[in-house]
């Protein structure tokens, strides 16, 4: 519990940014925070390290720092799951509305191939969970490319907005600090 103040204490909020009225939690802060950071990965590789997991999805750009530091501490693989346009090889997407318009995440169309398996275990990884869209249409695609993605982890739930809900329809959901 003193662990989990201190984590959530080492996370900055940024007041309207991106927008007016929004509080961005920066995990820039938490990043530079050693104790912090190795704090997060333990409790991380505690969770995580007997669940034969064949490979961790971090979505762009955030989830790739967190994905693939618990993805070399379980000696395990990763995949980025990234916007369109940005992977280059053969990709499948999936798209999910915002308050104003349309998105997507896309995903090498190989990517759960490697590990030889038919339905590969993925733990899908992000920093922050909100509305819940672009982790929600993740699990979807990690479900296309032909892998069974296991848990949504989020290091952060703003659970006000109840993001969780779709995901949780399909695979199990956790976060380290709620709030
Ligand atoms: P959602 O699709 O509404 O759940 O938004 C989640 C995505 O937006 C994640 O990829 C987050 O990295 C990003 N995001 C939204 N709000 C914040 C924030 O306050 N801090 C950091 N990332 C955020």
């Amino acid at each position: 519990e003193a662990d989990k103040t201190y984590l959530s204490n080492s996370i900055r909020e940024i007041e309207d940014f991106q927008k007016p009225g929004i509080k961005f939690k920066d995990i820039t802060t938490l990043l530079g925070d050693a104790k912090a950071f190795h704090l997060l990965m333990d409790h991380l590789v505690e969770r995580y390290e007997n669940r034969e997991i064949d490979y961790i999805a971090g979505i762009e750009s955030r989830g790739f720092i967190f994905g693939s530091a618990l993805a070399a501490r379980l000696r395990t693989r990763f995949v980025p799951i990234r916007k369109p346009g940005k992977l280059p090889y053969t990709t499948i997407s999936e798209k999910y509305s915002l308050e104003y318009g349309v998105d997507a995440v896309s995903i090498h169309i190989d990517a759960f191939t490697g590990a030889g398996k038919a339905k590969p275990k993925v733990l899908l990884i992000d920093d922050l969970i909100a509305t819940g869209g672009t982790a929600t249409a993740a699990v979807n695609l990690i479900n296309k490319a032909g892998a069974e993605c296991i848990e949504a982890c989020f290091v952060i739930n703003l659970t006000f907005l109840q993001g969780d809900l779709d995901i949780k329809k399909t695979t199990s959901v956790y976060s380290v600090l709620e709030v």
